[in-house]
């Protein structure tokens, strides 16, 4: 990530309103996502930094960029990330700023997949970065069959799905705050809508 180093260069002109995507735990953004990005490859993906350790089959630099709390926080410290959140009360998440300026600058549809806390500090910072935002919430058609999912996903421990179905009741809660709910009934018809706000945004017909 070596180009994306430091503050330098960064472009103070935006064309694309960026997409903030949020949604509780396990509702199946990545899924409704990865949907997305078959049919529209032209969409990017922001690629967020993290502490917590890769899950079998994630690769650096394509999932996340997985680095040492030590390299986070020193990167922190250099105002290399958008935004930075500990999810789950367990590890770091950040957006890199740059890639984000970058794409938006050449009005590539640009999406941040995020948590709660996330969205809120992209919000705060919009101003100030002379950034537009649509913040875009991803429900479940129900809390039952959000839990259903979480299970059903087996990826953490039981401590770890208690702590995120409590930041899912959070979640679940902030709804309101944003411009957009889609609601992941099936992930083909999520993808389609999610895309027809994309396509709105960037003029894209
Ligand atoms: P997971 O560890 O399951 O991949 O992600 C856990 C949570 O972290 C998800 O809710 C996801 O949206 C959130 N997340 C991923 N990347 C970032 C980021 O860069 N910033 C913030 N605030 N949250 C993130």
């Amino acid at each position: 990530m070596s180009e994306h180093d430091g503050n330098e260069n960064r472009q103070e002109t935006h064309k694309g309103r960026l997409i903030v995507l949020t949604g509780p735990t396990a509702v199946g953004k990545g899924t409704v996502e990865a949907d997305l990005l078959s049919k529209h490859p032209e969409v990017w993906v922001s690629v967020s930094a993290t502490t917590r350790d890769p899950r079998p089959g994630e690769v650096d630099g394509k999932n996340y960029w997985f680095m040492s709390e030590d390299e986070f926080v020193a990167k922190e410290k250099q105002n290399w990330f958008l935004e930075t959140a500990v999810v789950h009360g367990m590890a770091h998440y950040g957006t890199p700023l740059q890639p984000v300026l970058d794409h938006l600058a050449e009005n590539i549809p640009t999406i941040l997949e995020i948590d709660l806390q996330g969205a809120r500090r992209v919000k705060q910072r919009a101003a100030e970065l002379n950034l537009e935002i649509v913040s875009v919430f991803i429900a479940p058609p129900s809390y039952d069959e959000l839990v259903k999912r979480l299970v059903g996903r087996g990826t953490e421990n039981e401590e770890q799905r208690k702590k995120r179905l409590e930041t899912a009741k959070v979640e679940l809660a902030a709804e309101p705050e944003f411009d957009v709910k889609i609601v992941n009934d099936t992930v083909d018809r999520a993808a389609d809508e999610l895309w027809g706000v994309i396509a709105k945004e960037y003029g894209i017909k």
